[in-house]
């Protein structure tokens, strides 16, 4: 990545939530938000973000599409369970034209945790330890849905659970890698607020882009009060000190541009 416009090897990135319950209204799709952010901040570039039914073809064709568009990597969350309805190990089965399989040591996994033998194993706990036939298997530190991934045209298709906290955990514990390994770069942000409508603002946030390659400026009205307009600045970098650097530079710039319009400007 030079100059933190370059996309690492790992992007561009598409998250696929599944789950008919957030189509419905009744769970809010807080994963796609939580991982965006995270993918965001260790350099990755997430090109899109889909919420799918928990419906085969439709799990399969959201999946074939995002290869297609050239993703380099998919993030699913949802549908590991061991109900009828978690179906996203049959989709990726069918999308790299496989079968599943009952995968050994998460079995053994699962035996020891339980304390139980393999003949009492559920029917549940099995179901959970089928995957993709060919797909890499890490144990969950949080849960009992490992992570699992499979490879399909250049793209690394991580399949996710749903409850957050195991979303969470999974991804600290093996997808930071993926995201943050050598030349994968870093993103660096800040909040600052300016006396200005966001008409006014806008042609300087624009300037700012212009000017520091790879940095995206935000004002946000909706979370604006009376007077102060927030606005996001987001800069990019081959690494930490890097987005710091244009992180700074762009800052300095937009304060600079919002005095000359004898604006505050808080920083
Ligand atoms: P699942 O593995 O699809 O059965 O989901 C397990 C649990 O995680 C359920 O309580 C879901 O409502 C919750 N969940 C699934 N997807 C998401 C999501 N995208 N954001 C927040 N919670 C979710
Ligand atoms: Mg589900």
């Amino acid at each position: 990545m030079s100059s933190g416009s370059e996309l690492p090897s790992t992007s561009p990135v598409e998250i696929v939530s599944i789950g008919t319950e957030l189509l419905l209204g009744r769970i809010q799709d807080t994963n796609s938000f939580w991982l965006a952010q995270q993918i965001a901040d260790l350099g990755g570039s997430v090109a899109r973000i889909s919420i799918v039914d928990d419906d085969l073809p439709t799990i399969v064709g959201v999946l074939r599409d995002a290869v297609g568009r050239g993703a380099r990597t998919i993030v699913t969350t949802g549908g590991l369970g061991p109900t009828p309805d978690d179906l996203t190990v049959a989709a990726v089965a069918d999308l790299l034209g496989v079968g599943t399989v009952v995968d050994g040591p998460t079995v053994q996994d699962y035996l020891r945790r339980r304390a139980i033998r393999e003949e009492e194993l559920t029917p549940a706990l099995r179901a959970m330890a089928t995957v993709p036939a060919g797909a890499s298997i890490f144990p969950s530190p949080a849960g009992w849905a490992p992570l699992i991934r499979a490879d399909l045209d250049g793209c690394a298709i991580f399949l996710l659970p749903g409850p957050p906290q195991e979303v969470q955990a999974i991804f600290a514990r093996y997808m930071a890698d993926h995201f943050g390994g050598a030349g994968a770069g870093r993103a660096a942000v800040h909040r600052v607020y300016v006396d200005m409508w966001e008409s006014e603002v806008a042609p300087l946030l624009q300037q700012v882009m212009d000017a520091v390659p790879g940095t995206y400026c935000k004002g946000y009205i909706a979370l604006g009060n009376q007077r102060f307009l927030p606005i996001d600045v987001v800069a990019r970098g081959d690494d930490e000190p890097g987005a710091r650097r244009a992180l700074d530079r762009a800052l300095d710039l937009l304060a600079r541009r919002v005095a000359e319009a004898g604006r505050d400007f808080q920083r």
